[in-house]
């Protein structure tokens, strides 16, 4: 299971042209990348004010000012810039780098000669460095930077970006570690986990995987590093709530290989759940494989509304208990919808196994859409099931269900996450590997790569989700002997499928979700799949 994982294609070569989702995706460019940019820059009216690119340039030294926003403000750039990348890759577009080639330049003159890059510690609190890993968001910022990066080197083979953020890397795994001397600190909010694997997958450099285990697995550690770095800076906590939160909310109280249970902050949880699978696979590590499978069946059997949202709490926005889903009061938070996503994608891609690319679907269609208007300006950050906007207006435990979507947010954590993920949304229809390219979702498309050094040119022709069937053509110049991986959706009784014309038996050739088509293929192949669908009646577990 740990030997040879699928592996995403490059979007380039996804060429989707759907009549669901090339609406969504074409957004991205068209709308929520540039009416971002005007926000970053403070040009929107009636919006709450975000002040990011000017915090770069004061931090810059090119403008006088103060510091504004949250402390991890500069994450709204960081995940602009990695959806900037892909929409770059699906559709390039000159004006549209050169603005993301200016925002970069910033960056790097906002970079300290040691390689850290923070605007608001550099601008507001420059003594107060890293003594605050629990609230202070520095290796969350940076692991966003650090995948925004990845990102716009793959697109554009420019690697400024790169470059600065793997000085920061360094300067971090200088700065953190076992070794005698280094900090014993770990992210509040993780997401640098995930972030250094994609570092260490473009450099080859190792010490970004050793940093991003090193983050995991002291999680949990006594003593406790959150308490020592409060005793240490003299007591106070920026968000006072964290008084009261426990080990449990920030996924710390134990060594996370002991974790069966989804609990805390649902973003940080899935985030970290994500940076797991891709150590278990790169370490060959099935202790913490088997964590990640616990931890899935935890969420999806006990902790996940219909919707695939997850994190039912509005304080703490968390995970609280097994089959506490309330339907009006939940948080549902759409950035923990997408983290879930990014979790499965990589199990699936470990696994095989079409259990999670279910999910991963259903969490795509249902809370990461919903997130985003049909105009791409507007925006849910919350995800309820059931809304009452009378009550939304007097009841002070439902102030936080907005009953439209809004134009943005003072914490904006969720509308550059839905851009970068419907801009990025070609990385999860296929999963290729040397001989074999799993289908994991019905979209249309036309899609190059290589199979056995030799090219491969699949399309899909299909109406789905609203009509049941998926019309495909593999095409192969040369004879070339692979396996064409389709999935057979949990949900669907039975499938019929036929390729060339010649009936094939699904049952006979499934295995854990996908339906196993291994030949020699020469020529043009037509592939008919006909899934059974019939509306059906979900229930909610009676203990829910
Ligand atoms: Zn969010």
């Amino acid at each position: 299971m740990l030997k040879n994982k699928q592996n995403p294609l490059a979007l380039k070569n996804v060429k989707i042209k759907d009549d669901f989702w090339s609406r969504y995706v074409e957004l991205v460019h068209d709308a929520i990348i540039p009416y971002q940019w005007d926000i970053m820059n403070d040009k929107i009216e009636g919006a709450e004010p975000s002040h990011c690119i000017q915090n770069f340039k004061i931090a810059a030294g090119l403008e006088q000012g103060e510091f504004y926003g949250m402390v991890f403000q500069d994450t709204d750039l960081a995940k602009w810039l990695e959806a900037v990348a892909y929409s770059l890759e699906i559709q390039p577009n000159e004006k549209l780098e050169e603005i993301a080639d200016y925002a970069i330049d910033l960056v790097a003159q906002a970079q300290g000669a040691d390689g850290y890059v923070n605007t608001y510690y550099t601008i507001a609190e420059p003594e107060g460095r890293w003594t605050n890993l629990q609230e202070g968001h520095e290796l969350y910022t940076a692991g966003h930077f650090i995948e925004a990066a990845v990102a716009y080197y793959n697109a554009t083979g420019k690697d400024k970006l790169l470059k600065v953020m793997s000085k920061f890397a360094d300067y971090i795994y200088e700065t953190f570690g076992h070794e005698e001397g280094k900090l014993k600190g770990y992210p509040g909010h993780q997401e640098i986990e995930l972030a250094l694997v994609k570092l260490y997958e473009v450099t080859k450099n190792k010490k970004y995987l050793e940093l991003s285990k090193y983050f995991i697995d002291e999680r949990g550690q006594e003593p406790y590093y959150f308490d020592l770095e409060f005793e240490e800076r003299g007591g106070g906590y920026i968000f006072p709530v964290f008084e009261y939160l426990t080990r449990e909310y920030l996924q710390a109280h134990s060594s996370v290989l002991k974790h069966d249970t989804a609990e805390g902050h649902s973003v940080r949880a899935v985030y970290m759940y994500a940076g797991m699978a891709d150590l278990a696979y790169e370490y060959k590590d099935a202790e913490m494989l088997k964590a990640c499978e616990r931890l899935f069946d935890n969420i999806v059997n006990r902790r996940m509304y219909i919707t695939g949202g997850i994190g039912s709490a509005e304080s703490g926005e968390r995970f609280t208990g097994d089959y506490d889903l309330p339907n009006d009061i939940n948080y549902s938070e759409t950035c923990a919808s997408i983290g879930f996503a990014m979790f499965f994608q990589r199990m699936l891609n470990i696994t095989k196994n079409a259990k999670y690319a279910d999910v991963m679907e259903k969490a795509l269609y249902n809370t990461v859409l919903a997130g985003i208007s049909l105009r791409g300006t507007e925006f849910f950050y919350v995800n309820p099931l059931e809304v009452w906007p009378y009550a939304c207006e007097k009841h002070p435990a439902k102030s936080h269900v907005k009953t439209t979507r809004q134009k943005w947010f003072g914490v904006a954590c969720c509308p550059p996450n839905i851009a970068r993920t419907l801009a990025s949304l070609g990385q999860y229809i296929y999963s290729v590997a040397k001989d074999e390219v799993y289908m994991n979702m019905f979209v249309e498309n036309k899609t190059t790569f290589f199979l056995n050094d030799q090219e491969v040119i699949l399309e899909q022709q299909t109406k789905y989700p609203f009509q049941n069937m998926v019309n495909i053509s593999c095409d192969s110049k040369e004879e070339n002997e692979f396996t064409l991986a389709i999935r057979i959706p949990s949900w669907c009784m039975g499938a019929k499928v036929k390729v060339d014309g010649e009936n094939i038996d699904v049952n006979e050739n499934l295995n854990k979700g996908y339906l196993y088509i291994k030949k020699v293929w020469h020529g043009i192949s037509k592939i008919e799949v006909i899934f059974d669908m019939p509306a059906q009646l979900m229930e909610a577990n009676p203990k829910v």
